[in-house]
């Protein structure tokens, strides 16, 4: 329905650069959001179980090969041509670009809000220029966000230090969390949230873990507290080989729940 929420799958790991698994990602978020050990209330008071609320546009079909970027990009595109507003389930954080290019065009001037421990800002990774590790260079040097906040960065390296300079990227590196509130973009957002920006304790369920990272209330808050519009999003980089009892396929649902409440509160 129009104006309602499009949960789209996209199970590739086609981008990962250390372990595949990623792939599995948007069933054991299904499985989680919908398995009954909890309910589709987001804390905010907006209930996706709804009628219309959200509803599951399917996984795109994806085929190992480079050709996945444009597939992402059009079955985003549709759906928001439809009036619907999406949340992408990854696969790994390489879908973030395709899917982010989608959204610029029906939401020129959006802002991005990106939770990792790692800024994605690779020139190029292996050889691949659309590798996990580099969405967010194609997404800048395409000039489609106007600001790139990037939240929990605890990975860097002097490349991509030089990269985040030239793109104008806003760092909030784990020892400067307290300066998030004053940063957070107030007009139309998209928010990726790669799951390994949560310490491993929270999230054991991803490729790469790297020790001294969010907790959960850290990304909750924040996306509580965004004041403009959160008109799309996506939850990657969830490796269900990789999870412990399911406990990060639920922290990736609960990710869903709260986006989404942020995206239909009025
Ligand atoms: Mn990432
Ligand atoms: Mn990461």
């Amino acid at each position: 329905m129009a104006g309602g929420l499009a949960l789209l799958g996209l199970p590739t790991d086609r981008g990962s650069s250390f372990l595949r698994g990623a792939a599995g990602g948007p069933a054991a978020i299904r499985a989680a959001l919908h398995g009954g050990s909890s309910n589709l209330f987001a804390e905010n008071g907006v209930d996706l179980g709804a009628p219309g609320a959200l509803t599951d546009a399917g996984d795109v079909r994806l085929d190992g090969t480079a050709g996945e970027i444009d597939a992402i990009d059009a079955a985003v595109d549709r759906l928001l041509g439809e009036g619907r507003r999406v949340i992408a389930l990854g696969g790994d954080h390489a879908v973030t670009y395709p899917v982010v290019r989608a959204h610029a065009r029906h939401h020129p001037g959006l802002a991005i809000l990106h939770f990792d421990a790692h800024p994605d800002l690779y020139d190029s990774y292996g050889s691949d220029p659309y590798s996990h590790a580099c969405p967010f260079a194609r997404i800048m040097e395409r000039g489609l966000a106007s600001r790139l906040v990037q939240v929990g960065i605890r990975a860097d390296t002097a490349e991509l230090r030089a990269q985040a300079r030239r793109f104008g990227v806003e760092t909030v590196g784990m020892d400067r969390l307290g300066e998030l509130p004053g940063l957070l973009p107030d007009g139309p957002v998209y928010v990726s949230i790669d799951l390994d920006a949560l310490d491993p304790a929270y999230a054991p369920g991803v490729s790469h873990h790297e020790p001294g990272g969010l907790a959960t209330r850290d990304v909750l808050r924040a996306i509580q507290a965004l004041r403009g519009p959160v008109i799309g999003g996506d939850v990657v980089e969830l490796n269900p080989a990789r999870d412990l009892n399911g406990a990060t396929a639920m922290v990736a649902a609960k990710f869903v729940r709260e986006l989404g409440g942020a995206m239909l509160a009025a």
